[in-house]
C-alpha cells in the first residue's frame, strides 16, 4: 500500500465514505467481525484499520477512553468492549461493515449475535499469549456458524512476543488449519513485515513512526530472511497444491527451483477458495498501537474473506427475490429511542416501507435507514442485500427476528440465538410507585437490547428478580440501571442460581384435588410421571385427548409454575420431563382453579420424589507472573477449586481449576489484589455439579442466615 494513496485516503471526510453505501453491489460488501480474548487488541486494531481507511482523522487509545468502538461509558471506564460496535468504512473500492465484539466470556451471546450475520472474521492474538481462553469459546462459536477466519498475531512489538510460538498453539488447541502468509522480521526488535505471497519487506526506521518505512523486493542479499521466505513460500505452495491441482502442476511443471517466481494471483484465489471451504486459515502479523501491519490485513479481508454473494452464512434463505431481513442487535438511542440492526439477506428496504416480522407475526414500518460508525448514524433511504444496516420506527422486533416484505405462507423464519440459562441474579426493588414505572420502562429496555438477561418475578415475596451471565454481566446491568437510566432502586447483592433436578425416573402417580370456591366445588384427577433428561430445560408432555387446547394450556401453565420451585431448597427445576398420563376434570373449572390445582398435585408429587440440588460451576483459567504462583494456588484452594494444570515457564505461568460458581464471586478483584495485577483471570461456567449431602446443611445455613455474597 503506497503512501500518498494513504494520507489521501486519511484526509477523506467520513461522510464522503459512507455515500456510496446504499447502492453497493455485494461483491464489493466484507461484512467482518473482530474476534479474540479480551485485551488481544481488538479495539485497537479497529481503531488503526479506520484510521487508515481515512474513516478518522487520529488515533484513539483505549488506555485513553477515546476510541470509536468502546463508546459507552462503562466500556470506556473499564477500558473494555461490552456492546459489539458496527462501524461501516470504504477499503480499495469495498465498502466494509465491520463489528468489533466484546472478549470477556460474559459477553458471549453478544459475540454469537453478531456472527450469525457475518460473513467472515478476524481473529486477533496477542503474540506474547498465542490461544486464549476466550479465543477457544470464539473460535468454536465461529466454527459452529460456519464463519471463514483470518488470524491477525498481533503485538509483535511487546517483549516476550514469538510468531512461531503463537502459531503452534493455534494448531495445537484449536487444529487450525494455518496457512502463513505473512513473518515478522525481528532484529533485536520487531522491525519489519515480509509478505510470502507477494515477495516484499517493509522495514520501518523506527517502530514509534508509522510512516517510516518503506516497501520493497526481497533478495537473496537478504540472507536469512530470504531463506526463510523461500521455505515459507514453498510450504504455503504445498499446503496449496495439497488442495489444489493448477496449483499443483505449475509447482511441479515449472516453479520447483523458482519458489520466489511463483506469481502471486493464483496463490491468491487459492488461498481465498480454501478459507471460504473451511481448508486454510492465513496468518498475518503487526502490531496494531504501532501501527504496523493493518492495512496488508485489510487487503487480506478483501482479499481472501468472501463477500455476501460468496458467503456461507448459516442464515440460508429460500426466497432470494423479495426482501428477508435478520435482526441481530437493538440498542436504545438517546434521541431516537430502539434502533435495530439488521443484516439484509436478500431484497432490499427503504425508509418509510411497511414491512411484517415473521417472528413477531406483527407489521412494522420503518421510520429511517441508517448506516453506522459506532455511535454516529447517518440516514440513507434504501440497503440491498448483503447490507448491515440500523432502522429506527420498529416497535416489536428484537434479537433473532426475521423480516420479511409482507405476510406471506412462504415465509421462513430464521433461526434465533440460542441463550444460555443464566447463573446469577439479585434482586431489585423501586424506591416509589413512580420510581416502579421507570424501573419497569427501563427494565424492558435493556431485555430489548440484550436477550441474554431474563426477569422474574418471585412467586412467594412478589420481589423482580434481574438474571444474567456472569459477574462482570450484572455489575454493568446495575451500573446502567442506576447511571445511565438514573433509576432510584434497591438492588440486592449478587446470588448464585443454584437448581434442583430429579435423581431418578419416578413410578405413575395418581392425585386428586378437591375444593369449593365460593360454593361451586372443583374435582380434578391427574396421573403423572417424571424423567430425568439430558437438556437444562423442563419438558412437559400432555399427550391426552379429550380436553379443551384452553385447558392443555392451564395444565401446562401449572406445571411450569410448580417447576419454579423444587422441594429441596425451594430453587428451580431443571433436565425433567414431566408427562401428564391422566386427567380428570368433573366440574367446568376456570382456567385459573385448573392452573392452581396442578400447581399443587405437581408439588405434592415432587414432594415424594427423589431430588437433588445443582450448583453451577466454573472452568477457571488464570495465566499469571511465575512470582505471584504460590499465592494463586494458595487462594485457589481457599476457594474449593480443583487444580487440573499448572503449565508454561519462566515468566508466565497458566493455571487450569474447576471451582463452584459461589466461591467465585468476587474472586477477580481479589485476584488482582493478591498478584498486584499481574494474573489474569478467565471464567467461564461449565455445567453443573449435585451438592453432597453434607454441604446442603452448609448452603442451607448460609441462604437462611442471608449472608451476602458481594
Ligand atoms: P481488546 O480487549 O481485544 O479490544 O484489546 P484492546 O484493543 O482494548 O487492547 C488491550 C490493551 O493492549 C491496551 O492496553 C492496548 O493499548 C494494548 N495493545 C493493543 N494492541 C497492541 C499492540 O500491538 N502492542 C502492544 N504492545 N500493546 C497493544
Amino acid at each position: 500500500m503506497n503512501l500518498k494513496f494513504l494520507k489521501n485516503l486519511r484526509n477523506k471526510a467520513f461522510h464522503v465514505v459512507i455515500r456510496k453505501h446504499s447502492n453497493e453491489v455485494s461483491s464489493k460488501i466484507r461484512n467482518i467481525g473482530i474476534i479474540a480474548h479480551i485485551d488481544a487488541g481488538k479495539t485497537t486494531t479497529t481503531e488503526s484499520m479506520l484510521y487508515h481507511a481515512g474513516a478518522i482523522k487520529r488515533m484513539g487509545k483505549v488506555d485513553s477512553g477515546n476510541t470509536v468502538t468502546d463508546f459507552l461509558p462503562s466500556e470506556r471506564a473499564r477500558g473494555i468492549t461490552v456492546q459489539s460496535a458496527a462501524v461501516s468504512f470504504n477499503w480499495n473500492d469495498t465498502c466494509l461493515n465491520l463489528i468489533d465484539t466484546p472478549g470477556h466470556v460474559d459477553f458471549t451471546v453478544e459475540v454469537e449475535r453478531a456472527l450469525h450475520v457475518l460473513d467472515g472474521a478476524v481473529t486477533v492474538l496477542d503474540g506474547s499469549r498465542g490461544v486464549e481462553a476466550q479465543t477457544r469459546t470464539v473460535w468454536r462459536q465461529a466454527d459452529k456458524l460456519n464463519v471463514p477466519r483470518i488470524v491477525f498475531v498481533n503485538k509483535m512489538d511487546k517483549s516476550g512476543a514469538d510468531f512461531a510460538a503463537t502459531v503452534l498453539s493455534l494448531q495445537e488447541s484449536l487444529s487450525a488449519k494455518t496457512f502463513i502468509i505473512q513473518f515478522p522480521v525481528m532484529t533485536n526488535e520487531f522491525s519489519g513485515l515480509v509478505d510470502i505471497v507477494n515477495g516484499t519487506v517493509s522495514k520501518w526506521q523506527a517502530i514509534d513512526n508509522p510512516d517510516s518505512f518503506c516497501t520493497v523486493a526481497l533478495t537473496e542479499e537478504d540472507n536469512i530472511l530470504w531463506k526463510n521466505y523461500i521455505g515459507l513460500k514453498q510450504k504455503l505452495i504445498e499446503q496449496l497444491a495439497d488442495l489444489y491441482d493448477d496449483i499443483a502442476n505449475m509447482y511441479l511443471t515449472e516453479y520447483t527451483d523458482r519458489i520466489d517466481k511463483f506469481p502471486s494471483k493464483p496463490l491468491v484465489t487459492s488461498l481465498s477458495h480454501a478459507v471460504k471451504n473451511f481448508n486454510a486459515i492465513p496468518i498475518l502479523c503487526g502490531s496494531a498501537v504501532k501501527d504496523i501491519g493493518v492495512p496488508s490485513l485489510l487487503d487480506s479481508v478483501i482479499d481472501y474473506l468472501p463477500s455476501p454473494d460468496n458467503s456461507n452464512t448459516n442464515l440460508s434463505i429460500k426466497n432470494k427475490d423479495s426482501l428477508v431481513g435478520y435482526a441481530f442487535k437493538v440498542v436504545h438511542h438517546k434521541r431516537f429511542g430502539p434502533v435495530v440492526f439488521i443484516r439484509v439477506l436478500s431484497g432490499s428496504i427503504s425508509t418509510g416501507n411497511k414491512i411484517f416480522n415473521g417472528s413477531k407475526d406483527h407489521s412494522e414500518t420503518v421510520s429511517q435507514l441508517y448506516t453506522v460508525f459506532a455511535d454516529e448514524y447517518k440516514p440513507i433511504s434504501k440497503a440491498s442485500e448483503g447490507q448491515i444496516v440500523a432502522i429506527t420506527g420498529l416497535k416489536f422486533t428484537g434479537t433473532g427476528d426475521t423480516l420479511f416484505e409482507k405476510n406471506a405462507e412462504a415465509n421462513e423464519n430464521l433461526a434465533p440465538v440460542t441463550i444460555p440459562q443464566p447463573v446469577y441474579f439479585c434482586t431489585i426493588e423501586a424506591d416509589t410507585q413512580t420510581e416502579l414505572k421507570a424501573l419497569n420502562r427501563c427494565l424492558t429496555v435493556l431485555i430489548r437490547e440484550d436477550p441474554s438477561i431474563r426477569i422474574k418475578m418471585d412467586s412467594n415475596s412478589g420481589q423482580t428478580i434481574l438474571c444474567g451471565m456472569g459477574e462482570l454481566h450484572m455489575d454493568i446491568l446495575i451500573e446502567r440501571i442506576k447511571n445511565e437510566f438514573k433509576t432510584n432502586c434497591y438492588i440486592g447483592p449478587i446470588q448464585v442460581a443454584y437448581r434442583e433436578t430429579l435423581l431418578e425416573k419416578t413410578q405413575r402417580c395418581k392425585f386428586s384435588y378437591n375444593r369449593t370456591v365460593l360454593e361451586k366445588t372443583h374435582n380434578i384427577e391427574m396421573e403423572l410421571t417424571a424423567d430425568p433428561i439430558k437438556s437444562d430445560d423442563i419438558s412437559i408432555s400432555t399427550k391426552i385427548t379429550d380436553i379443551t387446547p384452553e385447558v392443555r394450556m392451564a395444565i401446562k401453565d401449572g406445571i411450569l409454575q410448580a417447576c419454579q420451585s423444587g422441594p429441596m431448597m425451594g430453587f428451580p427445576l431443571m433436565r425433567v420431563k414431566i408427562s401428564v398420563r391422566k386427567f380428570k376434570m368433573t366440574s367446568n373449572s376456570p382456567k385459573t382453579i385448573v392452573t392452581a390445582a396442578v400447581v399443587n398435585m405437581v408439588q405434592e408429587f415432587f414432594s415424594q420424589a427423589n431430588f437433588c440440588v445443582l450448583e453451577p460451576m466454573m472452568d477457571i483459567e488464570i495465566v499469571t507472573h511465575s512470582n505471584k504462583l504460590d499465592l494463586v494456588l494458595k487462594s485457589l484452594a481457599q476457594k474449593h477449586a480443583t487444580i487440573s494444570e499448572v503449565k508454561g515457564y519462566e515468566i508466565e505461568r497458566y493455571v487450569s481449576a474447576r471451582a463452584p460458581v459461589s466461591e467465585m464471586l468476587g474472586f477477580a478483584s481479589k485476584l488482582r489484589s493478591i498478584s498486584s495485577g499481574n494474573a489474569d483471570l478467565t471464567l467461564e461456567v461449565c455445567g453443573y455439579e449435585v451438592v453432597s449431602n453434607e454441604n446442603i446443611e452448609t448452603l442451607r445455613s448460609r441462604l437462611i442466615g442471608g449472608v451476602s455474597y458481594k
